[in-house]
């Protein structure tokens, strides 16, 4: 199990960042601005001892104000601007109004992106292109909330917290520097660090916070709301289920009924898990699977049938990311699954639980983005993939199929 330490693609070893984002923290001249993933929430309580799965949103954000960032926002906020993208992307190759293939497989894990374009760059059309939350959140953070804020973006740092060691090399992906080609400002990276939920609580214990004992605080208004949609988006099948919500809705101008809200089918641990959903007359075949060993599985096994795939690469999703605590004491899978429970418990209390109905989605839209999937939409939030067959080796090849992992 080496994958705790290592990216399950492209040999990515965790490097800890937070020493460069607390020097940024106490550089005057710079605005540090850090965003959190859902599944971070659900897990950086367990390495203070807190049980499995508490959910602890209020004193992570407390933690990050106490370590001197100057905002903290949400990047479920971008999830659910990522949904909304992707579920108009997924109905507009339904209604065969692009070129784009069926099915469309998700995108927002960065190591299902890259073995796509190692081992099956004949998928790449069919992988959506609308990018990560994170991939999301950096250029709007750079472009729109500097913009109302009065920020120069180039004092800005933008920071995202996540359970996940391969967004490390996604946010270094050349290509992700939308915000500095909109601004005309080369060297402007869209997110300048990554730091895992293990080096947030390195970071504290380092600076001597009792995390137990503080006070909940809240996100930043501005970009800081998110839908019961956004916070699923951690967890294995959650991505699918927040996306059909939406499909949903778009499609039949109504609110998605009960069984589509709590969509069973696609939750759980299983592997493999399939549903097909009837909306507006057409019948739509959804598969969602974690794991590499998975995703061949399905793959060989002939994808056509489906419209829309989901794909993880770590154990249960985010939640059993790379960056996540690691507690070898443990039953690692009853770990997980108290985390995926933490999730879909905050989606049940939340009253938003559709991304297109978050006002403030519904604001950056009419502010600053237009419609899903207008030009200036597809030139900040869509991106393209390249074909790296041409890196397999041997090595990497068996390195590969070895694959397991045992946080
Ligand atoms: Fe990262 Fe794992 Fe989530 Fe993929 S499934 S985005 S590798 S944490």
């Amino acid at each position: 199990g080496q994958c705790a330490n290592v990216c399950p693609v492209g040999s990515i070893t965790e490097v800890y960042e937070y020493p460069e984002v607390k020097a940024a923290v106490q550089d005057k001249d710079k605005i540090v601005i850090v965003s959190t993933s859902p599944s971070v929430r659900v897990a950086l309580g367990e390495e203070f001892g807190m049980p499995k799965g508490a959910f602890v949103q209020g004193k992570m954000v407390a933690l990050l104000r106490a370590l001197g960032v100057d905002y903290v926002l949400d990047t479920n906020f971008a999830a659910d601007l990522t949904i909304v993208e992707e579920a108009s992307e997924l109905l507009a190759r339904i209604k065969g109004e692009t070129d784009k293939p069926l099915p469309q497989f998700t995108s927002c894990c960065p190591a299902w992106v890259k073995f796509a374009e190692t081992y099956y760059p004949e998928l790449l059309p069919h992988v959506s292109t609308a990018k990560s939350p994170i991939g999301m959140q950096g250029p709007t953070i750079k472009t729109y909330f500097a913009q109302k804020m009065g920020i120069d973006p180039r004092k800005i740092v933008n920071v995202a917290l996540t359970p996940c060691t391969a967004k490390k090399f996604e946010i270094r992906r050349e290509e992700m520097n939308a915000a500095g080609q909109k601004l005309g400002i080369a060297e402007l990276r869209d997110m300048d660090n990554v730091i895992t939920t293990r080096e947030l609580a390195l970071w504290a214990k380092e600076a001597g916070i009792d995390f137990t004992s503080l006070e909940d605080s809240d996100f930043d208004k501005f970009m800081g709301e998110a839908s019961g949609a956004g916070v699923i988006f951690g967890n294995t099948g959650g991505v699918m289920e927040a996306a059909l919500r939406t499909a949903y809705a778009y499609l039949t101008g109504e609110q998605p009924p009960k069984e589509i809200l709590k969509l069973e089918p696609v939750r759980g641990y299983d592997g493999l898990r399939e549903a097909s959903v009837e909306i507006a007359g057409r019948v739509i075949n959804v598969a969602v699977v974690h794991g590499t060993e998975n995703v061949r599985k399905l793959i060989a096994g002939g994808i056509e049938k489906y419209h829309f795939i989901e794909v993880m690469t770590c154990p249960g999703g985010c939640i059993g990311g790379g960056g996540q605590p690691k507690d070898f004491a443990y039953d690692a899978d009853a770990a997980r699954k108290a985390r995926i429970e933490g999730l879909y418990e905050r989606d049940a209390e939340m009253e938003l639980h559709l991304s297109h109905e978050n006002k403030e989605i519904q604001q950056l839209y009419q502010e600053f983005y237009d419609t899903p999937l207008s030009d200036m939409a597809e030139a900040m939030l869509h991106t393209a993939y390249q074909d790296r067959s041409a890196d397999l080796t041997k090595g990497a090849k068996k390195k590969m199929m070895k694959w397991k992992c045992l946080i």
